[in-house]
């Protein structure tokens, strides 16, 4: 018998799991997959840490969650510039100085904010209420035609009047020339990989792996007085309700015989045509990977093609639109109703989170549960 079964050794199991342990609880963590770290797990190819299931860059403003981690990692000072690619024109990321410069010719910040603002008003938007509507208000027209619309659309499968504003805040505007893509005081990957941080977290505690919660439900609910469920809540209600939309993603991963075939981390494909949305050189998340290739004479790169979910497929991005968030809180009645089990993490909550936002949860949850 344990106190706490936790579905899922992803982040939110994870830290959970090392948060009651720390308090003397027993734990068991078990996952259908067989590997722990969830979507953050790295993989090593070549002496790259390669993130199979999509770049993470870790960002956040919480101190506290940035020093828990720091606990388990190290982490580089890695901070993230993707570059966009359309139709072979290369604009910086997030929309900075240096993107407003390349594709409008202007030099100073109150020459960008006076194109944008001629933009903004030549298509009459007040009350931005949908997510082409919030960037043309954001960042003006030639942008969202460029570098919005055609990227949003292939991640989404939806063009973008028919997607959520919020969306689009993700990302800065800056009339600077700081293109560091997030707004975040502390940032970097952890050193040796996510995979050895979750490892690091889980230290000391039960973990079963290829192991299928919904299918052995009874036997695993009897192992424990509480269960922490981190997987898809419709799952867990055998979708009785119907179906949650997803937003998967897959990945062509390829070694490649040379040191350097972009010269980043991240390059993003933001027309409408090319299949993939983005192409990440995995080494470029670590230091000491020159670019000669006298270290690591070869390179990792994964297109990532997004793609509609069904059932069966890996879910990576919940669809926070209208109707989902309609369906998602009818879930979310009938997950009050079971007394033995907390729902947490962006699957269980159906709720886009960074990692940061997932471990101050964990964190969150992991005090109100032993009160
Ligand atoms: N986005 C865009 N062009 C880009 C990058 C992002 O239009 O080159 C938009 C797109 O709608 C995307 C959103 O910004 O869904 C959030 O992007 P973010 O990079 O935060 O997505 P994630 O890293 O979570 O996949």
């Amino acid at each position: 018998m344990y106190d706490y079964l936790v579905v899922g050794a992803g982040l939110y199991g994870a830290v959970f799991a090392n948060q009651m342990k720390e308090k003397g609880k027993s734990v068991l963590v078990i996952d259908k997959r067989p590997n722990i770290a969830g979507n953050v797990y790295t993989e090593k190819i070549e002496n790259i840490n390669v993130h199979k299931y999509g770049a993470h860059i870790f960002h956040t403003n919480n101190k506290e969650v940035w020093n828990f981690v720091n606990r388990f990692a190290e982490f580089n000072r890695f901070t993230n510039s993707p570059v966009a690619n359309y139709h072979g024109e290369l604009y910086s990321l997030p929309f900075n100085m240096y993107t407003f410069n390349k594709m409008w010719g202007v030099v100073t910040p109150k020459e960008a904010a006076t194109k944008i603002q001629e933009q903004r008003e030549q298509a009459g938007i007040t009350e931005p209420k949908n997510l082409e509507e919030q960037a043309i208000s954001l960042v003006g027209t030639d942008i969202y035609e460029k570098l919005i619309k055609g990227y949003t659309m292939k991640q989404w499968g939806r063009p973008c009047s028919e997607l959520p504003s919020f969306i689009i805040k993700r990302l800065p505007v800056r009339l600077t020339f700081d293109n560091n893509y997030f707004n975040a005081l502390y940032q970097g990957i952890p050193v040796g990989g996510y995979t050895k941080m979750v490892a690091n977290m889980l230290e000391g505690i039960d973990v079963e792996l290829n192991v299928d919660y919904l299918k052995d439900k009874e036997k695993y609910d009897a192992m424990a007085s509480k269960v922490i469920y981190t997987g898809p809540i419709d799952a867990y209600f055998d979708y009785k309700l119907g179906t949650l939309e997803y937003r998967s993603v897959r990945f062509d991963t390829e070694i490649l015989d040379m040191p350097n075939f972009q010269g980043n981390a991240a390059v993003n494909y933001t027309d409408g045509e090319t299949p993939w949305t983005r192409i990440i050189e995995h080494k470029w998340f670590e230091f000491g990977k020159d670019e000669d290739g006298n270290d690591i004479p070869k390179t990792v790169i994964s297109r990532e093609y997004s793609a509609e979910w069904k059932p069966g497929d890996e879910p990576y991005y919940p669809v926070n639109d209208e109707k989902n968030s309609v369906l998602y809180e009818k879930y979310k009645e009938l997950a009050w109703q079971e007394a033995k089990v907390v729902f947490g993490g962006r699957l269980g909550e159906y709720k886009y989170y960074d990692m940061d936002a997932v471990i101050a949860s964990a964190l969150a949850m992991s005090r109100k549960i032993s009160k």
